[in-house]
């Protein structure tokens, strides 16, 4: 049965129910190690140190890079404050074609791992200790099976993604970058992502002058502007896109005034907004009502600032999504493919009862197998890029006309290595 569960598509009315205790799997005792290990970013060090020996113990040659923190690591109340990304590859080479990678961080409380029946919660079982338990297992099961070898897969995992992405910006100096494909893991409830939103913030700051309260016309109150600006900006018309949905704004803080008998001299409000279209454009209209009042500045944080992200999802069998939330997929240098897909919802993941099913744990090892034999050997595809009304209709994602089929397709190397019979027998076994 446990075989059985990693290696078919689970029937609908079966998923929820499998019963599967993580000590009688591979990939559920993988993914309990990682989750029982605090890792809230900046304190990566120990599940990272714990990854690099699970991985050196399945034969793959390990590299740690140093991002943040001292060389010997510095403890605070018995935990060691040091970032490092965990790379492997097999045997001696590091330039491989496809790279599958995640993130090891997690974001605050710790929660801790608790199973059930058909599900594991606790902080990172999700958001994307699933991801990385699951990629892992699905390369040591293609290893395993002979179809893949050294030079096909890499695997990294980088501390940082929940704040700065740090972690994906500093392994652009330890990793090459000639990879064909690069698979992200995060939570895409099964699906292949067509794009994510893009995200810039920024603090809006309202000066005015401070006076008694009785007397309100000596003074301007910074309160007042700054709400003038913020109900202005709840209204404004931001450039969407028919892919990946409207922009939206989020003020996630407001702080102004000393007390109520005071006309307030200084306010501030600090706002996010996930970039669907345009980011040029975004911001223009967000200055322009910004400025409009006057003692009301802004000022744009340096990151995160990155515009909507388009993504690759020309491999067939699986259903697409879009995705709101930021991601490492910008941070990666190179002219690679880029795939996003993962085990687990988004909409859980930072919350109270983060969880993943186990059912969904063993489909995405199918999954990231079938990403990775398509990304080394691809067999029929669809277009990479396609116009947004394409999107939406099933029957146009499979399109015949071969001077659509995108550029993997057509991989010389991998017809030369292998053969066509074998290629299609790789695929058809998955
Ligand atoms: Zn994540």
């Amino acid at each position: 049965m446990l075989k059985l569960a990693s290696t078919l598509p689970l029937p609908s009315f079966l998923r929820h129910k499998i019963a599967t205790p993580a000590d009688h799997s591979q990939l559920l005792s993988l993914h309990k190690s990682l989750v029982e290990i605090p890792s809230i970013t900046g304190s990566e060090y120990a599940v990272g140190e714990w990854l690099a020996q699970y991985l050196v113990s399945q034969n793959f040659t390990v590299e740690t890079q140093l991002v943040h923190g001292l060389e010997d690591g510095e403890e605070v109340e018995g935990v060691t404050k040091k970032q490092e990304n965990i790379f492997a590859y097999l045997g001696q080479t590091r330039e491989t074609r496809t790279l599958l990678t995640s993130h090891i961080d997690v974001v605050p409380p710790y929660i801790p791992y608790r199973e059930t029946a058909s599900a594991v919660y606790g902080r990172g079982s999700c958001d994307a200790k699933a991801s990385v338990a699951a990629q892992i297992t699905a390369a040591l099961e293609l290893i395993a099976e002979g179809k893949i070898k050294e030079g096909d897969i890499s695997l990294l995992y980088v501390v940082g993604e929940e704040t700065t992405g740090d972690g994906m910006k500093a392994a652009n100096t330890l990793t090459p970058s000639g990879w064909e494909s690069v698979i992200f893991g995060e939570p895409t409830e099964l699906k292949l992502a067509v794009g994510h939103k893009g995200i810039a913030e920024f603090t809006i700051n309202s000066e005015g002058k401070a006076a008694h309260s009785g007397y309100p016309w000596l003074g301007v109150n910074a309160n007042s502007n700054l709400v003038k600006v913020l109900y202005e900006l709840d209204r404004l018309d931001l450039p969407a896109s028919s892919l990946l949905g409207n922009s939206t704004i989020n003020v996630g803080q407001i702080s102004g005034g000393v007390a109520p008998n005071v006309v307030p001299a200084k306010a501030n409000a600090v706002v996010s907004v996930r970039v669907a279209e345009d980011l040029d454009e975004t911001v223009r209209r967000i200055n322009e009502v910004i400025t409009s009042v006057p003692g009301v500045s802004v000022d744009w944080f340096e990151t995160p600032h990155y515009g909507p992200v388009e993504l690759d999802w020309d491999v067939e069998g699986f259903e697409t999504t879009v995705c709101s939330y930021g991601t490492d997929v910008m941070y990666l240098k190179g002219d690679h493919k880029k795939y996003l897909y993962g085990p687990g919802s988004i909409l859980v993941a930072h919350g109270d009862g983060e969880f993943v099913l186990k059912s969904d744990l063993f489909e995405a090892v199918r999954g990231y197998k079938k990403l990775v034999v398509e990304s080394l050997y691809p067999t029929r595809r669809v277009p990479a890029v396609v116009r947004v009304e394409e999107v939406k209709s099933e029957e146009k994602l499979v399109v015949q006309e071969p001077e659509v089929v995108s550029k993997s397709a057509t991989v010389v190397g991998a017809e030369k290595e292998t053969g066509t019979g074998e290629k299609q027998e790789a695929n058809e076994e998955l």
